[in-house]
């Protein structure tokens, strides 16, 4: 019983590589005696070619590839079940080293693909729409578990270490605020956008928030800076405090303070996502303050038809009521586009992901 014991212990404490940046695991290999080009060749076996056990590591030694096994894990990840959607999508629900569970998705695009990817088990923020929020806060993920989520889903879809037939787009819109895990988020994008690994452009990823303003004000200094979208859905503070918790440390002038000091690239806008609940934000009124709370900003609104789930008191607006809502902002010159809801079938779309073992609610 004690050797068992001893034995998950000494498992637990193996370092896991999926969350080393290529500088920290040329530290690491250095510590075993390793010179530099053994440590690139293991960092792009696990991000560039996704091998996820020590066997596939055929350019290395068999006593190297011992000592890694002895001392480390690629990943604890696991999938435990996958839910395809009509339209393609797939949920993943994957299964972490503490037997907690997290959510990704996949959304398949003809020239793109999707990943949404989460970064906390659960979330704090208890936003009145939102099914994550009922479920609450488990813990924050690491950057390892953060990163696996993208290297599974590859394997499961295009086979592992076979190339990507085109680009993954990342957004960090799945379960959590990432903001409130922010070490772990900004080391997770240094990993996956390394050259010698899943090398994902950073514009290519996109970092919502439910309008954590300090951490916005910290993003605005990284080195690499995915792009930024602001759940906003709200344009006065009496109902953006009902609807978000987080409104009442955060105003809506604090908050677009925060957006207007953000730099942006050449031609970027900032996103604002604008979920539509029926009866609650969705008149011309409405839409018209949104214009007014944006005016001055390099803004485009994504508007989200709001997907439903038992537990939440709000109906999403109907159709027609969106497309008279999106006239307003396109009369005033606000771009706007409406996002097509993925997979709501299986649970897996916005505001959806609460860890279900099923397909749906
Ligand atoms: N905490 C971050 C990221 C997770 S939410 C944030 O709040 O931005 C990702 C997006 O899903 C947010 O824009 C959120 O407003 C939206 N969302 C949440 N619940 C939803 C629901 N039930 N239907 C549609 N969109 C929802």
């Amino acid at each position: 019983m004690q050797n068992a014991h001893l034995a998950e212990e000494s498992i637990q404490n193996k370092i896991e590589l999926l969350g080393l940046t290529s500088e920290e695991l040329r530290g690491w290999m250095s510590s075993l005696g390793e010179m530099p080009y053994r440590s690139r060749q293991v960092y792009q076996s696990i991000h560039r070619r996704r091998v996820t056990d020590f066997a596939g590591m055929t350019d290395l030694p068999k006593t190297l590839r011992n000592i890694l096994e002895d001392h480390s894990v690629i990943t604890r990840t696991q999938i435990q079940n996958v839910f395809v959607s009509s339209d393609g999508t797939r949920r993943y629900l994957l299964g972490l080293s503490d037997e907690r569970e997290i959510e990704t998705v996949f959304m398949p695009e003809e020239h793109r693909d999707t990943i949404c990817i989460s970064s906390q088990v659960g979330c704090p923020l208890a936003c009145d729409f939102c099914m994550t929020g009922v479920v609450g806060l488990k813990r924050n993920m690491t950057a390892a578990e953060i990163v696996s989520q993208v290297v599974i889903v590859l394997n499961e879809v295009y086979g592992a270490g076979n190339p990507i037939p085109h680009r993954t787009n990342i957004v960090m819109m799945g379960m959590g605020e990432p903001l409130l895990n922010y070490d772990n988020v900004i080391k997770s994008i240094q990993i996956m956008t390394d050259q010698d690994g899943l090398v994902i452009v950073p514009r290519h990823i996109t970092l919502s928030t439910a309008g954590v303003v300090p951490g916005i004000d910290r993003l605005a200094h990284e080195a690499i800076r995915p792009r930024l979208a602001i759940s906003l859905t709200a344009a006065t503070d009496e109902l953006r405090n009902r609807l978000f918790p987080i409104n009442r440390k955060y105003d809506l002038a604090s908050l677009m303070d925060a957006c207007r000091r953000f730099p942006l690239g050449e031609r970027e806008r900032l996103t604002f996502e604008y979920v539509m609940l029926d009866g609650v934000n969705d008149g011309d009124t409405d839409a018209r303050l949104l214009v007014r709370l944006l005016s001055g900003l390099r803004a485009k609104v994504n508007i989200i038809p709001h997907n439903a789930a038992p537990e939440l008191p709000y109906r999403s607006s109907p159709m027609k009521r969106i497309l008279e809502f999106q006239k307003v902002l396109t009369d005033s010159r606000l771009p706007s586009f409406i996002r097509r809801p993925r997979g709501q079938d299986i649970s897996a779309a916005c505001g959806q992901l609460a860890a279900r073992r099923t397909a749906t609610a």
